[in-house]
């Protein structure tokens, strides 16, 4: 197998592209797909502060050590989410990872807060993965917020992207499809820009360039994960993509295109929506008291 470029040894192939290269291709081919993403989408510039959300896992430790190794100012956070022995293990995986490649990061420790994911979820009668998504959301946002970030990145890729796409419309979920662009722009003040650069390369693309550049992530899963639809989902896109090379990335690529010139028509005609300030924490919320405060206090 010879690289499509060099013709040394190819280590890869990438089938939706239809080509083969080498290691050093490859990492090329990987971080122009990401400065792609961020140029397209107008996700940030040099000037930018930017917090990456770091888990751990291999997605968001490879998109932090790419936007560092580009010149970006980036700055990792890891919420330690209460999940027992996986959070005591990627917890270690971030720290050793962000001191091998002297990068810069903060942690969030809900355990010391009082919000340890899976009591959190006990207490409020919610599902472990909503909890999570509301907790993770909002301190990444107030962090944001509190140290002046202009924007806050996450490592969502396009096989995550896509299948939630799928999962949003088989069940219509209306009010989530319409969020589901790879920018989201900030909202007054205090509510930050969000942007998931990695959503023009697949899970596999970015265990192979983990794997290729030795980047040490947690292998486990989280344990709470078993059993989530959004696999089966990745599993039905899978297989299609064994059959129709490429429909994962038309699938989602073109509903974004799609997306946004709908917007674009429907923002001309639309006013701002008013924001509020909580009554408890006083981060914006398009409701009296914010989701996270809602969620905490046990208030539905
Ligand atoms: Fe949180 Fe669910 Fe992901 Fe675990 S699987 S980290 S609980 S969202
Ligand atoms: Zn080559
Ligand atoms: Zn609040």
């Amino acid at each position: 197998m010879k690289c499509k470029i060099c013709k040394g040894k190819a280590v890869i192939k990438l089938k939706r592209h239809n080509i083969k290269l080498c290691k050093e291709h490859f990492n090329e081919f990987f971080i122009r797909q990401v400065e792609k993403a961020i140029k397209e989408f107008r996700m940030f510039s040099r000037k930018d502060k930017i917090l990456v959300c770091v888990s751990g896992g291999k997605d968001s430790l490879v998109l932090w050590l790419v936007l560092s190794k580009l010149g970006y100012n980036v700055t990792g956070m890891y919420i330690n989410l209460g999940i027992d022995e996986y959070s005591e293990k990627s917890k270690t995986k971030v720290i050793n990872f962000a001191e091998k490649n002297n990068l810069k990061y903060t942690i969030v420790d809900l355990n010391e807060l009082g919000y340890p994911i899976p009591e959190l979820s006990k207490k409020s009668r919610r599902p472990e993965c909503s909890v999570c998504g509301t907790v993770k959301r909002y301190y990444f946002n107030k962090i944001a917020y509190d140290y002046n970030f202009d924007v806050v990145a996450t490592g969502h890729n396009l096989d995550d992207e896509a299948s939630r796409l799928l999962g949003n419309i088989l069940h219509w979920n209306d009010e989530y499809l319409e969020k589901q662009l790879p920018v989201l722009p900030a909202e007054g003040k205090m509510l930050k820009k969000k942007v998931k650069p990695l959503i023009r390369l697949t899970e596999q693309e970015i265990a192979s360039f983990a794997f290729l550049n030795k980047v040490d992530y947690i292998l486990d899963e989280c344990p709470l994960s078993v059993g989530a639809t959004s696999l089966v989902y990745k599993d039905a896109l899978n297989l299609i993509e064994e059959k129709i090379v490429g429909t994962k990335q038309f699938f989602y690529l073109q509903y974004v295109k799609k997306l946004m010139k709908r917007l674009k028509n429907k923002n001309n005609e639309k006013g701002d929506i008013e924001l509020k300030n909580c009554k408890i924490c006083g981060m914006e919320s398009f409701h009296e008291v914010c989701s996270f405060c809602r969620l905490v206090r046990d208030e539905k």
